[in-house]
């Protein structure tokens, strides 16, 4: 049986104190049995990775560069990140797509670029409130689908972790229904046995509004494999109580 992986997205948030303090309480009540991964903000990377040392939390990053080094100010590389010990960077967050309009050809680039540089990739996909509501959910997933597809060979394509999150449940307080998202988890394991040979080992995430009220329904779900948790990441009972359901 795969082990579930729950991954905190801190997004923009933290500092140094309170990063310290978040996670001596999560070091102190992480559940065995549970992966666990935190994505923090580019500037922490040094503090979260130095704290989570030999912890078997590990270190994940937001976002990464397509690109290996050059002129691109702002930017960050595969290498700088792994030089900092990260082993999980989330592309493709639906905050990327729209605040930086990152296409799905952009994100696939970038999950090219993990995967070249022996990371995991964590890709996010997801409709909106309108997609869903015009019955278009399964395309628009099967375009950003099909965007990695086109990129990456089965075989590399195998290690990527896929996230699905709702774009109109991310941050929202209104997650998806447990028949929501095994609907969507379930077309997705069958776009994926379509296109790697081990269908079921992949990874397959469910993000948005996670709480510790719905993690176990949802945790629950046939094809679920874990969670990608923002708000609530923040929150040390309230993440522990997360991974308790997914352990
Ligand atoms: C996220 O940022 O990926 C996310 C799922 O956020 P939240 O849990 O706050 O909806």
């Amino acid at each position: 049986m795969k082990r579930k992986l729950v991954v905190g997205n801190w997004k923009m948030n933290g500092d140094r104190a309170r990063n310290r303090v978040l996670l001596d309480q999560i070091l102190g009540g992480m559940p065995s049995g549970v992966d666990c991964a935190v994505c923090v903000p580019f500037p922490y990377l040094a503090q979260v990775n130095e704290i989570l040392e030999g912890s078997g939390i590990a270190l994940g990053a937001q976002d990464v560069s397509e690109f290996s080094d050059g002129a691109y100010t702002g930017d960050v590389s595969v290498a700088m990140l792994a030089d900092w010990g990260v082993r999980f960077v989330v592309v493709g967050h639906s905050e990327r797509r729209t605040l930086h309009h990152e296409s799905d050809e952009v994100v696939a680039r970038k999950t090219v670029a993990v995967l070249d540089g022996e990371l995991t990739p964590i890709v996010c996909v997801g409709e909106t409130l309108a997609e869903r509501e015009s019955g278009v959910t399964e395309q628009v997933l099967m375009r950003q689908l099909d965007a990695l597809a086109a990129v990456l060979p089965s075989a590399v394509l195998q290690r990527v972790v896929i996230a699905y999150e709702p774009v109109w449940a991310i941050g929202t307080g209104r997650a998806a229904t447990a028949e929501q998202v095994q609907a969507v988890l379930s077309f997705v394991r069958g776009w994926l046995a379509r296109h790697v040979e081990a269908a079921n080992e992949v990874r397959v995430l469910y993000g948005g509004s996670v709480k510790p009220e719905t993690a176990e329904a949802l945790f629950g779900l046939p094809d679920a494999d874990g969670g990608l948790i923002g708000g609530a990441s923040l929150d040390a009972p309230s993440f522990l109580e997360i991974c308790r359901a997914a352990a």
